[in-house]
């Protein structure tokens, strides 16, 4: 027969297990240095990152990176309205059959120096890329190459077919952003005054920034910025500034590093992320370009979110 010590025993353990299914962040706080618990981060992952390693075997190679850890991805590659070899629903099936997500995708125009004959061509370039894109599934579109900026007449007609493409990318549902490198970071004349040159010109720079110009001459109802933080520290200049400056602009990221992510003192990711998380981050994408000697882009990419998935500051 239960006595009322047994019926208190049960009702407490009851309550106990009540909690703890209830309230998940406690369990997930305790357990910080488990690495169970850290397959719980959400890293994503540029492509362009492994190279010919993934085109010369998609499927496996999507494996690969799922097997890694990554559970979200960024397509380079996009060209003639195929991804490589694939047509576009070929090539989602096999990032769907490895367990991925395709969250974005990184597409140029064909055009580098806009002009008002080729901005209509250009406007229907976006209408197609954004019909595949719709099939590969992704909330994101984004153009990483900075067409030809020299004058302001120049960077409105860059914002003015920008903002266009963010209309079209809207109107499926589909976000439109724009990816820097460091050259965003140098400076324009602004109209009718001389640019100052020379050694006193990094004292005492004069003109506008290209990238100022974007973010003020486009609709934030647009046009997002996905920042690469390395490309931006290349150009002089402190990603948190901008965090700053513009709290609503920068959904997604690059993270990036000269190498594997962490083995240079260049970065300071700890700032650039809580200041990001702050600012509510999205996605962020891990990119690599270089690895040290006799080393592979997949150990480049497996290095990369070692360092991710072991730092405390990333959620
Ligand atoms: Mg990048």
């Amino acid at each position: 027969m239960e006595t009322k010590r047994d019926f208190l025993k049960k009702l407490s353990l009851l309550t106990v297990g009540g909690m703890v299914a209830g309230s998940t962040s406690p369990v997930i706080a305790s357990n910080k240095n488990n690495p169970a618990s850290a397959v719980k981060k959400a890293i994503g992952l540029q492509i362009y990152s492994l190279g010919k390693e993934l085109t010369d075997n998609v499927p496996a190679g999507m494996k690969k990176i799922a097997e890694i850890g990554y559970s979200t991805i960024e397509l380079a590659g996009y060209r003639d309205r195929k991804m490589g070899e694939y047509e576009v629903g070929a090539y989602k099936k096999i990032v769907d059959d490895a367990g991925l997500k395709i969250t974005s995708s990184h597409v140029n125009p064909p055009e580098r120096k806009y002009t008002k004959e080729n901005i209509a061509g250009i406007a229907e370039f976006w209408k197609k890329t954004v019909e595949d894109h719709v099939k590969l599934g992704v909330t994101y579109l984004v153009q990483p190459g900075l067409p030809t900026i020299e004058t302001h007449d120049d960077a409105r007609l860059v914002c003015e077919v920008y903002n266009n493409a963010g209309e079209i990318a809207k109107a499926a549902g589909i976000k439109w952003g724009y990816h820097n490198h460091n050259m965003e970071f140098k400076r324009i004349a602004k109209p009718g005054e001389a640019i100052q040159t020379g050694p006193m010109a990094t004292f005492r720079p004069t003109g506008d920034v290209i990238y100022d110009l974007l973010l003020d001459g486009t609709d934030p109802n647009l046009v997002f910025f996905e920042m690469d933080v390395y490309w931006t520290v290349m150009g002089q200049t402190d990603p948190l500034e901008y965090f700053e400056k513009y709290p609503t602009r920068f959904p997604l990221l690059h993270i990036k590093d000269r190498l594997v992510l962490g083995q240079s003192g260049m970065m300071n990711f700890e700032n650039i992320f809580n200041k990001a998380y702050a600012n509510g981050l999205s996605t962020y994408f891990v990119e690599i370009e270089k690895v040290k000697a006799g080393m592979t882009q997949f150990e480049g990419v497996k290095g990369c979110y070692d360092y991710l998935i072991n730092a405390p500051f990333v959620k």
